[in-house]
């Protein structure tokens, strides 16, 4: 008969973060604010952070938040910018368009029948097409228009009364968060250790028992430790040797160059979205941080080599002087984010790709996991318990590769090998049923969600992470691509008639809006100033 799996209660009072990079900080703020562990952080001045300018989701935003600090607190101090989404430039070569941050893409109409349509429906029946729907898209407009999404004092948001008030997504300097998160933790009482763990003593069990630091006489024991030691992985790679499932085959980036430029004209360059622009072997992301813009050339090397990716970056944005950073990486993820009593959060727990900027928001999800069992098991933590969180994460991965994957499949440009390839690439089982779901027809937020929250209970009363993206999202992409335009048929003349009115109706207020809200840099700049 098969014994039960033996599982290690442990009770968590010590916490050890072995990483100082963005993940490491987030998690120790995080675990201190409970007011309950002791936590140490270990950082190794050796090897850098990843100090790209970042782009984030409103998910990042809302970790902030939920741990005690608000936007005028932590916005000024990491040069952050507001993002309503990210617009896709060259993509489709007859379409700019935004996929947004805010899902702004709202319920329009509640039928007693019918269940609620939105204003995709309404986009459809009035015959939009991908070039309508961005002009028509409030988001769209007050980005192209360079408007702040918040407006006074108060900072009004400009959403308001269609949704609950979202939580803003921003883009910020990465060096600048690292610093805000070191210092609001070493207030918090946080023991920080510079030095590199170089191994770990295991008991016989395979639980760490602590960290062997390189030069160090004495070494650090803890309950639990999180690895958020970036690609280095130190304790799922090195100590367990925890497999990396790659995703290269069909997500085949795997270098960025990183470039800043100085503003020339910040009222106009400081724009309330990251940009992303096709290439001829990748795309490049165009992210405004309060002081500088941060660009980033993401590319697959089977097409192009490290010095012709530099000039075509170099070229696109004419900056010669500023250094570049290269920066390969493997899109993949770890098998689990979870052995004995070891966690792994950030680029050690998996990275998929930039586009869509989500590597801050898995950060934020897994802590915020972490933290609510944490507090539902009174501290206890144990193998079950981590390896429910690493389905969970597993389930946000996957939701995430589908979505980066649809980016490339479904966008019409297809005038390289690259753009020609990856689009010839065949189609993961995985994959397979959600493209199949939405490659025609856009999908229900309900039927959405049930196929991306599938097979997986809560634990206790954690319940599954909702999507990172909604429905809406996703019509959003396959619409700035050119879908969707044959549907019109299947609205009734009075759906058709109200949709006219209501997108009318939505489109005078933006109308409003971008009369009354300020330039984005300018709104910043009196704000920040003003502290
Ligand atoms: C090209 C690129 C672009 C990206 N763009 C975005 C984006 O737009 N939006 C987004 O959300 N995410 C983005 N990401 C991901 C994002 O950068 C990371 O999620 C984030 O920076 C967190 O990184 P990290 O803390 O896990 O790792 P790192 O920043 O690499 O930090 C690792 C830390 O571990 C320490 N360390 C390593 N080994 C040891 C050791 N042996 N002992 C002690 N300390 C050790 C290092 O010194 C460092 O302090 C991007 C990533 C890349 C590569």
């Amino acid at each position: 008969m098969l014994q039960p799996i033996q599982m290690r209660d442990i009770k968590v009072k010590d916490i050890i973060i072995v990483g100082g990079g963005t993940s490491g900080w987030m998690a120790a703020i995080f675990l201190l604010k409970r007011e309950v562990y002791n936590v140490t952080v270990i950082e190794s001045k050796k090897i850098p952070t990843i100090g790209v300018g970042e782009s984030t989701q409103p998910a990042v935003s809302s970790f902030l938040d939920f741990t005690g600090y608000q936007q005028t607190e932590w916005m000024p101090r990491c040069k952050a910018t507001y993002k309503t989404g990210v617009m896709f430039d060259g993509w489709n070569p007859d379409n700019q368009f935004l996929v947004d941050s805010e899902s702004a893409a709202f319920s329009i109409l509640d039928t007693t029948e019918y269940g609620s349509y939105g204003t995709h429906d309404a986009a459809i029946a009035t015959g939009m097409t991908a070039k309508d729907w961005s002009n028509w898209f409030p988001s769209y407009r007050l980005a192209m228009s360079n408007l702040s999404p918040k407006m006074g004092k108060e900072r009004l948001n400009y959403l308001n009364g269609h949704t609950a008030a979202p939580p803003n997504a921003v883009q910020w300097d990465n060096v600048a968060v690292i610093d805000f998160l070191k210092q609001e933790c070493i207030k918090l009482g946080v023991t920080h250790i510079v030095g590199s763990v170089v191994d770990a003593n295991l008991d016989k069990e395979g639980y760490v028992k602590e960290l062997i630091l390189e030069d160090q006489i004495e070494n650090i024991s803890g309950d639990l430790y999180i690895d958020c030691s970036g690609f280095n992985s130190v304790l799922f790679d090195l100590i367990y040797q925890c497999p990396w499932h790659s995703v290269q085959e069909f997500l085949p980036t795997n270098n960025a160059i990183a470039i800043r430029k100085k503003y020339t004209n910040p009222q106009q360059e400081c724009h309330p979205y990251t940009k992303s622009t096709a290439m001829n072997s990748g795309w490049m992301w165009t992210i405004p941080t309060y002081d500088d813009l941060a660009y980033g050339y993401v590319y697959c090397d089977k097409y192009i080599d490290k010095d012709d990716a530099e000039k075509e970056i170099r070229t696109k944005i004419n900056e010669w002087d500023s250094p570049a950073f290269h920066v390969p990486f493997q899109a993949g993820t770890r098998e689990t984010i979870s052995v004995k009593n070891v966690y792994a959060v950030g680029l050690s727990a998996g990275f998929l790709e930039p586009l869509e900027a989500t590597n801050l928001a898995f950060t934020a999800i897994t802590i915020g996991n972490l933290g609510k069992l944490l507090y539902e098991t009174q501290n206890m933590y144990n193998e079950s318990m981590g390896s429910h969180i690493s389905r969970m994460f597993s389930m946000a991965v996957d939701e995430i590769a589908s979505f980066i994957y649809m980016h490339y499949r479904m966008a019409p440009k297809n005038d390289t090998q690259f753009w020609k390839e990856i689009k010839e690439r065949p189609i993961p089982d995985k994959i397979l049923p959600m493209y199949n779901a939405i490659k025609d027809a856009p999908l229900s937020q309900k039927i959405f969600h049930d196929m991306m929250v599938k097979d997986m209970p809560g634990f206790r009363f954690v319940e599954p992470n909702a999507p990172i993206f909604a429905a809406g999202h996703w019509w959003q992409l396959m619409k700035g691509f050119g879908h969707y335009e044959h549907l019109k048929g299947q609205y009734s003349d009075d759906f058709i008639k109200y949709s006219k009115m209501v997108l009318d109706v939505h489109s005078s207020r933006m109308d409003g809006v971008l009369k009354t809200f300020p330039n984005h840099y300018d709104f910043l700049t009196e704000w920040y100033e003003s502290i």
